[in-house]
C-alpha cells in the first residue's frame, strides 16, 4: 500500500512506445499502482500482431512443467529465466481468467483461450486499461529524443515532443512490419550506443531451388506426417511447398538451427522421412518388389502409398536412373536431402530474433546506458519457437519492465 500511497502524491508521465501485449502488459502493472500511463503506437490501434496471432488459434502459452519451458529459450534461457518465474504460464492463465476468459491445454499441451481468438481478450484488456487512466496515443510514430532529451513522434498533425518521467519502448521485433513493428527503433538506438544484437528472421520458411517443374505444379501443396531431421534435432510435423522452398510449423520449429547453419555455412542440409511410420526395412522391400509392366508412378503408389507431392519430392533429387535402383529409392524415401540456401526474409517470419542485449540492461531492463528508459518484449535479444513461448515471454518482460519503472519511481533523486 505504502508504494501505491507514495507513487500517488507525486504524478508522473510515464511513456509506453508500443502498444502489444508487452507495452500494455507494462501498462497494465503501472496503471494497477495508479501510475498514470501514455501509451503511444505508430499504427491507427494497438496490439495488431496480437490479433494476428490470434487468427489461425491463439496459442498463448504452454502447459509443460516450468523447466521444460525456459528450455526453448535456448541459449537465452539465462537471461528470460528471472522474469518467466516472476510472470510464469500460470500466472499468464489465472490473469486471463480474470477477464472471465477460460483457457484450455490442446493436445499437444498448448495453452489457448476459450474460442482461441484474440480479439475478446484484446477487447476486454483495452476496455480495463481506459477505466484505469490509460491514456492511447495513435498514429504517433517514435523518432528518437531530441537535444533536450524529449521523446519525438511523428503525428498526422506534424511532430511532436513529450517530456517523460520514464520511458518504456516496447517496440517489437521486425517480422510482418505492416502489423506495426519494423525495426526501425534499432539505429536510433544504436546511434546512442545499446548494444544490439542484428534483428534476424525466426520461426521462417527457407528458399531451396526447385526445378521450374515442381514449382510450377507443388507450390502450396501440403507435406503431411513427415519426420524432418536436421542434426540432433527430429521433428514430426507438416510443411508446406512454397514457390520460394518450404514453410510451416514443422519447419518453424528447427528454423534457428538452420538458419544459423546457413550463415555459417551457406546452406543446411534437411532432411525428410516422408514415411516416418514405416521401418526403413519394410520401405526397402516394398521398394523392391518386383513392379513388371507397371509405371514407377503406379508402382509408388500401390507399394509405399507415395503419389503427389510426395512422389515428386523424390524425383525432385533422384534422376530417372536412380529412382529405378530400388535400394537407393528405399533411403532417400526415409531421408529425403533438401538444401535449403536462404532463410525467408524477416518480414516473412512469424518472430525476429535479435534486439536490445540483456548485457544492456539492468536487472529491472533499464537501459544502463539510458537510465529510465527501460525495454521489453520481442525487441529484447531473444528467441524461441512458435507453441505460445513468444507471447509469454512478451508479457513477462512487460511486466519486470512495469515492474522496474515502479522501482524508478520510488527512487530518491
Ligand atoms: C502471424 C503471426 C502469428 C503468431 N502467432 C503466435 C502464437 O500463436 N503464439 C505466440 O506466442 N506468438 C505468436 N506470434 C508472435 C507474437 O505475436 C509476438 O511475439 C508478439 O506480438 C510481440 O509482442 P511485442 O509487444 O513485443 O511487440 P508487437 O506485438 O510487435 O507490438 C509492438 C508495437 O509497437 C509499435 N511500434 C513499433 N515501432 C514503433 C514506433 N517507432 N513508434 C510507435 N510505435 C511503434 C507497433 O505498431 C506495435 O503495435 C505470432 C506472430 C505472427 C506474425
Amino acid at each position: 500500500m505504502t508504494q501505491q500511497s507514495d507513487l500517488k502524491q507525486t504524478p508522473h508521465t510515464i511513456a509506453i512506445i508500443g502498444g502489444g501485449p508487452a507495452g500494455l502488459m507494462a501498462a497494465e502493472v503501472l496503471a494497477q499502482a495508479a501510475v498514470h500511463v501514455e501509451v503511444y503506437d505508430a499504427m491507427p490501434s494497438v496490439g495488431r500482431k496480437f490479433l494476428m496471432a490470434g487468427k489461425g488459434g491463439m496459442n498463448i502459452t504452454h502447459s509443460e512443467p516450468l523447466d521444460d519451458f525456459l528450455s526453448r529459450y535456448g541459449a537465452h534461457r539465462t537471461a528470460i529465466e528471472p522474469l518467466l518465474r516472476a510472470f510464469p504460464p500460470a500466472a499468464l492463465r489465472e490473469w486471463i481468467h480474470g477477464f472471465g476468459i477460460a483457457t484450455f491445454v490442446g493436445t499437444s499441451g498448448r495453452v489457448f483461450p476459450a474460442g482461441m481468438k484474440a480479439a475478446p481478450l484484446l477487447r476486454a484488456w483495452l476496455h480495463r486499461l481506459r477505466e484505469r487512466g490509460v491514456t492511447f496515443h495513435l498514429r504517433h510514430r517514435w523518432l528518437g529524443w531530441d537535444e533536450s532529451g524529449a521523446l519525438r513522434f511523428g503525428t498526422p498533425s506534424g511532430e511532436r515532443q513529450v517530456t517523460t518521467d520514464a520511458t518504456l519502448l516496447a517496440l517489437g521485433g521486425a517480422s510482418w512490419p505492416q502489423l506495426g513493428s519494423d525495426g526501425a527503433w534499432l539505429p536510433l538506438l544504436a546511434q546512442r550506443g545499446i548494444g544490439i544484437a542484428p534483428l534476424r528472421p525466426a520461426n521462417c520458411g527457407f528458399d531451396i531451388r526447385w526445378s521450374d517443374h515442381f514449382r510450377q505444379h507443388y507450390a502450396g501443396a501440403p507435406l503431411k506426417s513427415v519426420v524432418a531431421c536436421f542434426g540432433d534435432l527430429r521433428q514430426i510435423g507438416e510443411c508446406v511447398i512454397s514457390s520460394h522452398g518450404i514453410e510451416g510449423g514443422l519447419i518453424y520449429a528447427l528454423s534457428a538451427a538452420l538458419r544459423d547453419e546457413i550463415e555459417v555455412n551457406g546452406h543446411a542440409m534437411l532432411h525428410l522421412d516422408l514415411l516416418p511410420d514405416w521401418p526403413l526395412q519394410r520401405v526397402q522391400q516394398e521398394a523392391a518388389h518386383p513392379r513388371g509392366a507397371r509405371s514407377l508412378s503406379s508402382h509408388l503408389q500401390s507399394r509405399l502409398g507415395l503419389k503427389g507431392v510426395k512422389a515428386n519430392l523424390l524425383r525432385e533429387v533422384l534422376s530417372a536412373e536412380q529412382m529405378r535402383d530400388s535400394e537407393l529409392l528405399a533411403q532417400t524415401i526415409k531421408m529425403l536431402p533438401l538444401r535449403l540456401v536462404a532463410p525467408r526474409p524477416i518480414s516473412e517470419a512469424i518472430s525476429s530474433a535479435g534486439g536490445v542485449r540483456f548485457s544492456a540492461l539492468d536487472q529491472s531492463l533499464m537501459l544502463q546506458q539510458m537510465p529510465g528508459v527501460f525495454c521489453a518484449g520481442e525487441m529484447l535479444d531473444w528467441e524461441a519457437p512458435t507453441g505460445g513461448y513468444l507471447l509469454t515471454a512478451c508479457f513477462a518482460s512487460g511486466h519486470a519492465a512495469g515492474k522496474g519503472v515502479l522501482s524508478w519511481l520510488q527512487k530518491p533523486g
